[in-house]
């Protein structure tokens, strides 16, 4: 589960391009920054950045919250020029966009190799027609395959966007469009549960009782399956849940939303691999040892994994750091004076293979 430490210069290009609004997009909200910025207003974003940026890291620019190849050309080519300077005086080592599987072709690509793009981020949200057209997308699962296909093919790293939650969505069409999405071979994926943006079509649909988000513990649980089902494939998920800012708390009708949703997911898997450690180990497990890094997960939001096991084995468990676990897994002491190792690999092995 350990990514390459990239440093990403996000310049936000709100709504630009869109043919439409997505049922459940308010860029404006979510990225907290309004209209397109000018080219000088780009140079001061990167150089800002570029001052507090540790040398060790891998440096990205990345324009966010628009349609990217939908834009007109002169535009592109103006906005992707600033970030290209970077690229070739070597203070930036990748350039990177977002945009929507139907704005996907060889010619856009094309445009984009120019200009030194080398990391494409699709929005395909899900590979469920039916979910697709109730979300207002505009484009099919078949354009998604495409797009993404085209991308790999034309050596591009993909990236794709994930939304558990949307308008006619399920467990079950949640898991399979992950399970499609592995196949498309995605080099890394952002996963975001679906969220009431007030204002958005969204919002109106919750409100004439036409779309029910996700509670919490529901967006918990099956972002978590999601999710590991990536992790099984060694899929890099480089965002879990949007970033937390008050702007997006006040717009908030609904949803699973909560200020460090990816550290509950994290939480919640290593209860699962608490939980069947301890089972395998009929109850016998007392101590559990775990990197330092991994403590505060492992133990749970307000140790609430703690409690949780505690109360349905009856038995008091212990959860120390130890520098000698690597991260993400456990040992644990037994009372026969032995010791066992579990990791979450092995535990999204039992769950998808
Ligand atoms: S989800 Fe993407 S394509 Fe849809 S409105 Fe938002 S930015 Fe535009």
């Amino acid at each position: 589960m350990n990514v390459v430490k990239r440093a990403i210069i996000p310049i936000f290009i709100p709504h630009l391009a869109c043919p439409h609004r997505c049922v459940f997009c308010d860029q404006n909200t979510i990225s907290g920054n309004t209209g397109c910025p000018s080219s000088m207003q780009i140079k001061e974003t990167i150089e800002r950045y570029l001052e507090t940026i540790p040398e060790d890291r891998l440096i990205e620019i990345a324009f966010y919250g628009g349609s990217f190849t939908g834009i007109p050309i002169e535009q592109q080519e103006s906005l992707l020029s600033v970030a290209q300077n970077y690229l070739r005086i070597g203070k930036v080592n990748n350039i990177r966009v977002s945009t929507r599987p139907d704005y996907i072709d060889e010619t856009r690509l094309e445009l984009l190799t120019n200009f030194g793009v080398n990391i494409i981020e699709i929005g395909v949200q899900s590979l469920d027609n039916s979910v697709l057209a109730q979300s207002g997308r505009g484009h099919s699962k078949e354009q998604s395959v495409d797009a993404c296909k085209l991308i790999k093919e034309l050596g591009f790293e993909l990236g794709i966007q994930l939304m558990p939650g949307l308008p006619g969505s399920s467990d079950e069409s949640d898991m399979e469009t992950v399970l499609n999405a592995i196949d498309l071979r995605p080099d890394f994926c952002r996963v975001y549960p679906t969220l009431v943006i007030k204002g958005t079509f969204l919002h109106r649909m919750y409100n004439q009782g036409k779309y029910r988000p996700m509670s919490l513990e529901q967006g918990i649980n099956r972002v978590k399956r999601v999710t590991a089902a990536l992790y099984n494939k060694e899929i890099p998920v480089i965002r879990i849940g949007l970033h937390p800012s008050k702007q997006l708390e006040d717009a908030l009708a609904g949803g699973p939303y909560h200020p460090a949703f990816g550290d509950l997911i994290k939480g919640r898997m290593f209860y699962d691999l608490l939980r069947m450690s301890i089972i395998e180990l009929s109850g016998s497990a007392r101590i559990i040892n775990v990197n330092p890094l991994d403590i505060a997960t492992a133990k749970g939001f307000k140790k609430t994994n703690i409690f949780r096991l505690q109360n349905e084995f009856n038995l008091k468990i212990k959860i120390i750091s130890n520098e000698k676990i690597s991260r993400d897994s456990i040992e644990i002491s037994r009372n026969d004076g032995k010791t066992s190792r579990y990791d979450l690999l092995q535990l999204f092995r039992n769950q998808y293979n």
